[in-house]
């Protein structure tokens, strides 16, 4: 019995040895992280890659996605889904998403053909006056025509301190500034936010999009896209992903596709040929390009 007793209490406590040093060491593992990004902007270890948003009315390229890359010297290419949140939790969002809007601006600013660049926004950038200065600097310093950037924001931007943030809104879009709400559907009371500002464009979540075997998500994608052409807002779909996804939404008046179906995210040195490849196959309009 005791050796009974001894063998538990060796066993709980190497347990709990175990338990502790493993909290410790994710502790830390988030601490050198946190250290990392705090400097990642100053080492240049971001870049932006561009998807584009394919026209359903013309088959041309309206638009590109601007998406944030963290290449991490040891850990490689890190998600944007995995350092986002952090730099959110940190306030290094704000740096970081200057940094977006400035570069987006500036890059766009060369496109041939003058498509559009959408820039997603944090919730947390909305909480400082200063996004309003970020958004009117970059198109200073770019040249690039207010009515050629667009900014994503999501449903949880307009849950807190509400009032400030429409005026941020409003003071943007007066500018000339289009404003998209991004995965549309999947935040709370998402009909009333459409009732408090004037989207230019509503973005419909990957997850309507992909349920094509589920006739409740057909049913309220298709409902989403009559919704948005009533309230006269563009619709993108995103996450397009096949030739079937496609042709439904094409059916459905959606405005614009956004996904793997068209073109995965690309460098911006690839854009010049990707539009010199689209509008040579425009004549085709069947023929899809794939980077
Ligand atoms: P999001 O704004 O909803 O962007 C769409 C995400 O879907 C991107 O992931 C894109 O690469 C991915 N995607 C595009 N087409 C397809 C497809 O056909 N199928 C599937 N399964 N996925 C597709 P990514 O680049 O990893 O970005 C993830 C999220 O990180 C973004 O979601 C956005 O919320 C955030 N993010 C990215 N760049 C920035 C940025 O510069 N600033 C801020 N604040 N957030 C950013
Ligand atoms: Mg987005
Ligand atoms: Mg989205
Ligand atoms: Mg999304």
């Amino acid at each position: 019995a005791d050796l009974a007793l001894y063998e538990a209490k060796r066993q709980g406590r190497s347990r709990y040895c175990f338990f502790e040093s493993h909290l410790e060491s994710r502790a830390f593992e988030r601490r050198a992280l946190e250290l990392d990004l705090r400097r990642a902007l100053g080492l240049r270890q971001f870049s932006l890659l561009y998807q584009p948003q394919k026209s359903f009315s013309d088959n041309t390229i309206s638009g590109f996605e601007a998406l944030i890359r963290w290449d991490h010297p040891a850990r490689g290419r890190v998600s944007p889904a995995d350092f986002i949140p952090l730099a959110e939790e940190i306030g290094e969002i704000h740096a970081i998403g200057e940094w977006v809007m400035r570069t987006a601006c500036q890059q766009a600013a060369s496109w041939e053909g003058d498509p559009s660049v959408a820039v997603n926004v944090s919730p947390i950038q909305f909480e400082s006056e200063n996004i309003v200065t970020v958004v009117r600097h970059a198109l200073d310093a770019s040249g690039l025509a207010p009515e050629r950037l667009e900014i994503e924001i999501t449903e949880s931007t307009l849950m807190s301190n509400t009032e400030d943030v429409m005026q941020r809104l409003w003071a943007i879009k007066a500018m000339g500034v289009g404003i998209a709400m991004d995965d549309f559907g999947t935040g709370y009371a998402s009909l009333s936010h459409l009732n408090s500002f004037p989207f230019s464009k509503l973005k419909i979540d990957k997850s309507f999009i992909q349920a094509e075997q589920s006739p409740r998500a057909r049913a309220l994608m298709k409902a989403i896209l009559a919704m948005g052409s009533s309230l006269g807002m563009t619709t993108i779909a995103e996450g397009v992903e096949t030739l079937d996804q496609y042709e439904e939404l094409c059916r459905g008046g959606c405005t614009t596709a956004q996904g793997y179906y068209i073109a995965k995210p690309m460098t911006p040195e690839t854009i010049e040929h990707f539009m010199r490849a689209c509008r040579a196959a425009s004549h085709h309009p069947n023929l899809m390009i794939q980077e």
